[in-house]
């Protein structure tokens, strides 16, 4: 593995975002192409990571 340019590199592990609605504390389920809150159901879309 060459790992020499790290800084542009997207970074594998996202920090986790939290819920807008439920505030810090709960972090949004990561899933293939979107994030969800198993609290309120809060659904959001990631766009910037299209890999087809
Ligand atoms: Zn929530």
């Amino acid at each position: 593995m060459a790992e020499k340019a790290k800084s542009k590199k997207p970074s594998k592990y996202e920090p986790r975002k939290n819920c807008p609605k439920c505030g810090p504390g709960f972090h949004l389920a990561e899933h293939k192409n979107r994030r969800t809150c198993g609290k309120c159901a809060y659904m959001e879309t990631k766009t910037a990571e299209v890999k087809a």
